[in-house]
């Protein structure tokens, strides 16, 4: 059964500046956004993912005391600087960059600059620039940190109702369809929840290449989670794509989580009716396949049963 949850939050940031509030230290212990004194390095920042008041104190602390920072869009980024009350030397750093840039950075910073990487939104690195720039960093002996903070992953998964205490993270699949499926047939037999970024357009197409490769399963798509429509809608692959085939390509940023094959009530009569047929063309192994994921049952099980009318046939 599929089953939808709708939230309101707001995505406005009220009273949010880097003055001290007007409670007093020892009211608040403290915790005000402040300027700090901060050594050089390569500092990575998570920012929001849609709620502006969804960052930590050390995050201002830290944006706001750096020499430099360096963003995926100078647009986004000065925008949420403005939203906080505080102004900071930008400088485009993605995808695109290439290894002249990144010698730069190194440099700056071995002339004591200190350094934010930031995303447009969330953790930076996790689908988002900085890989090679902060592995020459390490590379380089160069002090790199982190003020942990918001991404799209954590909150997807907890908002499922899939287990949480063994996930893979699989980033965004391919675009094509061939090799979609080729991506997603490595992760068929591994245990544990698999979480993927998402887009609304590609949606139906990826449901329905994850059905066909890791056989009918359990799946939540958390959409726009901390803004004002955040939803999440639980069910089968097979509830979920008639779903979205009727609604439409949903609007927004989508995290998809995928659970274990769902167990389907089958009879035994079918099971070794469908054994039977791939029998004829297949080995046993590649037919104990194909009927384990047409199914959704135990591998093993199907295997044992298919040895058996292997041999009586
Ligand atoms: N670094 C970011 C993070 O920490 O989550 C993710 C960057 S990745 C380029 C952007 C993707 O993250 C989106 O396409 C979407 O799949 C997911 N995402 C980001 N914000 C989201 C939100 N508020 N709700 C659902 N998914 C989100």
């Amino acid at each position: 059964m599929i089953q939808n949850s709708t939230k309101k939050m707001t995505d406005t940031p009220q009273n949010i500046s880097n003055k001290t509030p007007a409670s007093s230290q020892s009211e608040n212990n403290g915790l005000e956004p402040k300027k700090i004194a901060i050594k050089p390095g390569f500092y990575l920042v998570s920012t929001p993912i849609g709620n502006l008041r969804d960052i930590t104190f050390r995050a201002l602390d830290v944006l706001s005391s750096v020499d430099l920072i360096i963003c995926e869009d100078t647009r986004v980024t000065g925008k949420l600087m403005r939203a906080y009350g505080f102004k900071k030397k930008m400088q485009v750093y993605n995808d695109h960059a290439t290894e002249g840039q990144r010698d730069k950075l190194i440099e700056a910073v071995q002339n004591n600059l200190s350094v934010a990487v930031m995303s447009d939104a969330g953790t930076p690195m996790v689908s988002d620039p900085g890989y090679k720039l902060i592995r020459l960093a390490i590379e380089n002996d160069l002090y790199v940190t982190t003020i942990p903070g918001p991404n799209a992953v954590l909150p997807a998964l907890q908002l499922s109702g899939m287990p949480t205490d063994k996930f893979s993270f699989l980033g965004f699949l391919p675009n094509k369809t061939m090799a979609r499926q080729k991506a997603l047939n490595e992760w068929d037999n591994t245990p544990g929840t698999l979480v993927m970024y998402e887009t609304g357009p590609r949606l139906v197409d990826s449901l329905k290449d994850i059905k066909k490769v890791l056989g009918n399963r359990q799946v939540a798509v958390a959409r726009e989670l901390t803004k004002i429509y955040e939803e999440t809608r639980r069910g089968t692959l097979k509830e979920m794509i008639l779903h979205y085939e009727n609604e439409g390509a949903p609007k927004g940023e989508i995290v998809l989580i995928v659970g274990q094959p769902v167990e389907e009530i089958i009879s035994t009569d079918s099971i070794e009716n469908q054994l039977k047929q791939a029998l004829t063309t297949m080995s046993v192994r590649d037919a104990a396949e194909l009927v384990a994921k047409a199914t959704g049952k135990p591998k093993k099980t199907i295997y044992t049963l298919a040895l058996k009318l292997g041999s009586a046939g």
